[in-house]
């Protein structure tokens, strides 16, 4: 399993500790109780078997109890967690919860379509494995030449059709050599290597590494390293540009020995291969060579099975509707089969190879574009064909719901104790780094954060800065959060607003700050094992600006619509405009048509004046939020 899962378990595990500590001082407690009830009314209680679900409501636990909802938010309570009645739970919280009042409590997966794929998976595995090709994703430093050799390769490569050349592009390729097949992956590696592994995905076998031998090892390539390391995937080393006079293969080595990647000659495991993408010399050698890497693995899937693949890369087509493209992992895709993809399905009305033409059926390593989803899936989510439409529908539906009510279930208060856990969880692999991914809005305040945080490194715990730049927090900053399980600190910045739902699905560590010295002492104190501060600005509602009135003698007030949350007469504010934090102040007036109001909630327009007549502009968002005492549990 990927790093994060870990994470999400040590997280949980490390709630029901909690609750189980509780548990047996309640339980003794319990018996007591029990005790009395057995001398006044026997049969008063019966013990029973409840099946828990993988998420359920505080009012449905209770219904299954037969006992009022009240009781069960109380003893919640009494276990340091706050619950309302509509309040979706985790199992494992609600197993505790159960035998709290003394009945048993099974885990089910009645309710779970889902149990239906299990089986088709123990199909799968019956039948006879066929070799496959591996597939490859090249990464490197920027210009170092991985399109340039992603380039050559296909063109010496593929056969190309008379008139169409390469007429269609999409994100992987599969060439055939004299000793076979390879897939590349096309999509820039990096990025998508992470987005995958955060989704949990794994589509890679082994990673090409590329350094330019006029170059040295630069930080992307040590990412690279770190990233393929982390996921356990081999590497092959393609030193490019040897054709220049500055190369200088030796010397690449040598630094890629610093970085514990060591070559054959040297007495490691790592083949380099030094290339040219303009003379072609060494390509050959380097096709081989993850060939030979690849026969180690010894890749086999199924052929006659249903298919099973990832999805790659995915969009909305005008004309075609949701289009993805989906590397089949095991068994044959054909066309007109139902699929299931994430938590969307449909018939597979087209399929099209890399070069744009139409195929009836592929196999285990061959990339497709699908044309006939009901909705865009997400890179990296699984595709599954079925028989049955109807359990695919089901599923897909199930899907939608199930993340919704888990990303509830997880929702958790961000505090100090999870950076802990991350740098628990690394301690497996890079012995206690703090990983930090930092954006803000000027180079200035990036340099003075990277320089006062890589200086709070000590013996023990060593703070680790994988990616610092200027700007929003992208999807992509997200995604290797939650791939290197990094907390990422926001200065003067906000992630996009389409990252909210990984964000929040994934539980990833995203913090504001607008003082560098907050920053400081919130790391300091995590790297001390200390708690969160009290108190903790709350974030409740954002806003869109959509018109500016300016009015006369009064000022300038937004026409607003609450996108989300809501917005209160005496909250904070903090004006947005493209994501970089203007200014952070009070509202003056809150208005809903002529009405002064007291708070407004998501869905509904309202007119805003910020305290000191702000100007505001169409576009801009207001960020509301509250300061909230945090009470600390633990
Ligand atoms: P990428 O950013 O890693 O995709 O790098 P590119 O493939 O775009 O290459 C960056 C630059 O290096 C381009 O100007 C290429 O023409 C050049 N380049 C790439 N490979 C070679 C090579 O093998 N030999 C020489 N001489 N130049 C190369
Ligand atoms: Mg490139």
């Amino acid at each position: 399993m990927n790093k994060k899962s870990h994470g999400k378990e040590h997280i949980i595990s490390n709630r029901s500790e909690k609750l189980k500590t509780g548990k047996n001082q309640r339980s003794n407690r319990n018996q007591k109780t029990n005790n009395d009830r057995n001398e006044s009314k026997v049969q008063d209680f019966i013990s029973r078997k409840i099946y828990i679900p993988e998420t359920i409501s505080v009012a449905d636990i209770a219904h299954k109890m037969s006992i009022k909802a009240a009781e069960v938010i109380m003893q919640l309570m009494k276990l340091g967690q706050m619950v309302t009645i509509n309040q979706i739970l985790d199992q494992e919280t609600a197993m505790i919860v159960i035998e709290e009042f003394g009945h048993v409590a099974i885990p089910s997966k009645l309710d779970d379509p889902e149990s239906f794929l299990d089986e088709q998976i123990n199909f799968d595995k019956e039948k006879d494995s066929f070799h496959r090709a591996p597939v490859v994703t090249v990464m490197g430093h920027v210009d170092h030449g991985k399109t340039s050799l992603l380039d050559y390769i296909r063109r010496a490569k593929i056969a190309i059709n008379e008139a169409g050349g390469i007429t269609q592009h999409i994100g992987a390729y599969n060439v055939q050599t004299d000793n076979g097949s390879i897939t590349f992956l096309d999509t820039p590696g990096h990025e998508a290597f992470t987005a995958m592994r955060a989704r949990g995905a794994k589509a890679t076998d082994i990673v090409v590494l590329v350094i330019a031998a006029d170059d040295s090892v630069m930080l992307q390539t040590r990412e690279a390293i770190h990233h393929a390391k982390a996921a356990e995937v081999p590497i092959v080393v393609a030193i490019t540009k040897i054709d220049k006079i500055e190369a200088n293969i030796e010397k690449i080595k040598q630094e890629l020995l610093a970085e514990e990647v060591v070559s054959e000659e040297y007495g490691g495991d790592v083949s380099i291969i030094p290339v040219s993408a303009k003379t072609g010399e060494g390509i050959d050698n380097l096709l081989e060579n993850i060939l030979l890497q690849s026969e180690m693995l010894e890749l086999k899937a199924p052929l006659s099975t249903n298919a099973r693949g990832l999805v790659i890369e995915s969009r909305l087509n005008r004309g075609r509707g949701p289009v993805a493209t989906v590397l089949i992992k095991s068994g044959t895709l054909r066309l007109a089969d139902i699929v299931l993809a994430g938590s969307s399905f449909g018939r597979v009305r087209a399929m099209l190879d890399e070069h744009g033409n139409s195929v009836q059926s592929v196999g285990p390593s061959i990339p497709v574009e699908i044309q006939g989803l009901n909705d865009v899936p997400v890179a990296g989510d699984e595709l599954i064909s079925l028989k049955d439409e109807k359990k695919a529908r089901e599923i897909a539906l199930f899907r939608q719901g199930k993340y919704r009510d888990v990303k509830l279930a997880r929702q958790r208060e961000a505090n100090m104790q999870s950076m802990l856990e991350i740098m628990d969880d690394h301690s497996k692999y890079d012995s206690k780094i703090l990983k930090l991914i930092i954006k803000t809005d000027v180079q200035g305040s990036q340099e003075a954060l990277i320089s006062s945080l890589t200086k709070l490194s000590t013996d023990q715990v060593r703070v680790q800065i994988i990616h610092a730049a200027v700007g929003g927090i992208s999807e992509n900053d997200i995604n290797l959060a939650i791939a290197s399980h990094a907390v990422i600190v926001g200065f003067n910045v906000r992630a996009e607003i389409n990252t909210k739902k990984i964000v929040e699905v994934n539980n990833v560590d995203l913090r504001y700050y607008n003082i560098i010295y907050d920053v400081i002492d919130d790391i300091k104190s995590a790297m001390a094992g200390l708690l969160s501060p009290e108190k903790r600005e709350e974030v409740i509602g954002l806003v869109e600006i959509r018109e500016v009135y300016n009015i006369p003698k009064i000022g300038n007030v937004g026409g607003c619509m609450v996108l989300n949350g809501l917005v209160r007469r005496d909250s904070q504010v903090r004006l947005l405009r493209n994501n970089v934090v203007k200014w952070t102040g009070e509202i003056a007036s809150l208005r809903r048509f002529k009405d002064d109001v007291k708070e407004v909630k998501s869905g509904f327009d309202c007119g805003i004046m910020l305290r000191g007549n702000i100007d505001v502009f169409s576009g801009d968002q207001l960020e509301i939020f509250a300061i909230k005492e945090v009470t600390r549990y633990l």
